[in-house]
């Protein structure tokens, strides 16, 4: 850890340290979670994933928080004021340490896979495209050709 540069702009005048540089080095590390600053990424943080939108993020942020990984989010403020803008700053990011963010990474991939695979199990509802009837088919049925109960046509179910 390196200690901060100086800064000329700011009074010389300090908070006193009576415990000495080496001892606050120690003890900021490890247990306090993450102090990172907004927009900054410190030493060991990195990006494991980012969304378009905060409330997304705020969905993994509180996942991978469940899962005991120290996360945060970046850009939030940005985001949030202005969701148009979230594609220009690269979304809303996803910061972990970089110890975690293979188990972060692994975790988010099988929570989108599980979303992924739980919607294609849902019903879905189309008309058919012959007869307009209102059809409702199991989500393994989709993309596939069908018969139209109702009209007996062949339908193309939708993705
Ligand atoms: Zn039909």
């Amino acid at each position: 850890m390196k200690p901060d540069p100086v800064n000329p702009f700011e009074s010389p005048q300090t908070e006193s340290r009576p415990d000495g540089e080496a001892e606050l080095a120690g003890a900021a590390s490890e247990t306090d979670g993450l102090p990172i600053p907004r927009g900054v990424h410190g030493d060991g943080i990195v990006t494991v994933a980012s969304f378009g939108y905060i409330n997304e993020a705020s969905v993994a942020v509180s996942l991978l928080q469940q899962e005991g990984i120290n996360c945060c989010l970046d850009n939030e403020g940005i985001v949030s004021v202005n969701a148009f803008l979230s594609n220009a700053v690269g979304g809303v990011k996803v910061l972990v340490h970089e110890k975690d963010a293979e188990r972060a990474a692994c975790f988010l991939h099988e929570h989108r896979r599980s979303l992924q695979a739980k919607q294609s199990q849902e019903d879905i509802e189309f008309d058919c495209e012959e007869c307009g009837a209102p059809l409702k088919m199991p989500g393994n049925r989709r993309g596939r050709v069908e018969t139209c109960p109702k009209c007996r046509e062949f339908i193309d179910v939708p993705e």
